[in-house]
């Protein structure tokens, strides 16, 4: 592929707005924008870095077996409050800050300029976690923190997207030094996200809905629902969303990020609880260190719930068979 495909994927709408181009730059040539980054050819060298770690242009998705496979919830009445489904996430992060695991998390929190706008965010305490815990559907491009973080500290978590667990991948074999501090990836499921700009047009348009009243959002049981800080509830067919769903999700083949040292979603789990794929060791001790410090219950996943799981991951794969409209 070309030296300019990373300007051309965010020219043809493709970028995924993950953040990782934005990283390894080493001519500040692809900087932060709106609703996907800006490529500036005049800055640009042309020495492939963002082509070879953009998760759009290298699309295959490299899996890595599962060690473990629960459901699970948080016990940590503060953290239940806020969580997307059973907290697993934040609660798991709590953890490898106590036990030093990690120094810092990158994880994703609402801007206070602008309503629903995410933001990454380096977490660095418990409040920082319990402050940024819950999905943001509109697409947040974490791994441009990986730049500012890599001479500061040396061991990080990242939680992430599919296609951003995808991009760690590349940037661990292709752009070391800014992986070589990622202790853990944690990856979310996920089967689309929405850009900024068409997010808000949606709530406004097809849901008579102000992005500022909303205090939170759920894709569940095929709906995408948003709750109001009135109480009330709008709620839309998942199919009438996928207009406005960025054109890069239709082209990604990764439901469970299969890269990711443990990844959580909430399909195969019951209300309030998530579901758990462990797939390193590391990750696996996490688990079992925030069970025994009574932060965690889980149980082992039923033969059901994993194949409902295995279901979106080859409906998603079949997205794959695609080419690329470049
Ligand atoms: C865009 C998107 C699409 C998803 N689609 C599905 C799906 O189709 N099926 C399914 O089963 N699950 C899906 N999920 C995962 C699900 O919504 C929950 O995030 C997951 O179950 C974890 O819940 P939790 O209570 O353990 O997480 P919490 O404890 O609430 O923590 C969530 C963590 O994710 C981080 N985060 C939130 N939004 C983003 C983002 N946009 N980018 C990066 N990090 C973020 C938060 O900062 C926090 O650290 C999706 C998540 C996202 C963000
Ligand atoms: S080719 Fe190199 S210099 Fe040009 S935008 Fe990509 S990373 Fe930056
Ligand atoms: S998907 Fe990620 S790496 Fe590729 S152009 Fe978009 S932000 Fe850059
Ligand atoms: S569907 Fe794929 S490209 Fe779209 S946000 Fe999810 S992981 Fe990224």
């Amino acid at each position: 592929m070309e030296l300019k495909s990373v300007g051309k994927i965010i020219e043809s709408g493709l970028c995924a707005f993950c953040g990782a181009c934005i990283t390894v730059c080493p001519k500040e040539a692809v900087t932060i924008d709106s609703d996907e980054p800006t490529f500036d050819s005049e800055k640009c060298i042309e020495c492939k870095l963002c082509t070879l770690v953009c998760p759009v242009i290298n699309r295959g998705v490299e899996e890595i077996p599962t060690l473990a496979s629960y459901t699970g919830r948080t016990l940590l009445e503060e953290v239940a409050k806020v969580a997307q489904d059973g907290g697993v996430v934040t609660t798991l992060l709590i953890q490898a800050l106590n036990e030093g695991m990690i120094e810092a998390a990158i994880v994703c929190h609402l801007s206070d300029k602008e309503p629903l706008r995410p933001e990454p965010l380096v977490a660095l305490t418990k409040q920082d976690l319990i402050a940024s815990a819950g999905s943001k559907y509109v697409s947040c491009p974490s791994l441009s923190s990986l730049r500012e973080i890599v001479d500061k500290y040396k061991s990080v978590a990242v939680v992430g997207v599919p296609c951003q667990v995808k991009a760690i991948q590349f940037m661990r074999k292709r752009a070391p030094r800014y992986a070589k501090h990622i202790k853990l990836v944690i990856g979310l499921f996920c089967t689309e996200s929405y850009p900024y700009t068409k997010f808000c047009d949606m709530l406004r348009s097809k849901m008579d809905v102000d992005p500022s009243s909303v205090v939170r959002s759920e894709i569940k049981h095929g709906k995408f629902s948003v709750k109001l800080s009135s109480g009330e509830i709008h709620s839309i067919r998942i199919k009438e969303t996928k207009e406005y769903a960025r054109k890069s999700c239709l082209y990604c083949g990764d439901f469970a990020a299969e890269s990711a040292d443990l990844s959580v979603g909430s399909i195969g789990s019951e209300e309030g609880w998530s579901t758990i794929i462990v797939r390193s060791q590391e990750a696996k001790d996490l688990v079992e260190k925030a069970i025994a410090s009574g932060l965690l219950e889980v149980k082992e996943l039923s033969e059901d719930s994993k194949s409902f799981v295995l279901k979106f991951v080859s409906m998603k794969k079949k997205r794959l068979a695609k080419e690329l409209p470049l």
